[in-house]
């Protein structure tokens, strides 16, 4: 099972279709929305990874910014 990647800019790295109208969000933040019905990324998240498409979030930590 493939994890979920997110990029170190807050964007999916991974495909994911959107769970409203399968519009695939690779490259969408993840704090965004659907540009096609609205729905939000973090929904599309909630549900792959409760389907059991993506084993778990992997996120690359932003640099630290000071
Ligand atoms: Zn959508």
């Amino acid at each position: 099972m493939p994890d979920l990647h997110i990029d170190a800019d807050g964007h999916l790295a991974s495909d994911l279709r959107c769970a409203g109208c399968t519009y695939n969000l690779r490259g969408r933040p993840v704090e965004g929305e659907c540009p096609e019905c609205g729905q939000p990324v973090s929904t599309a998240i909630t549900y792959a990874i409760a389907s059991g498409r993506f084993g778990v979030v992997s996120s690359i930590a932003p640099p630290a910014a000071d």
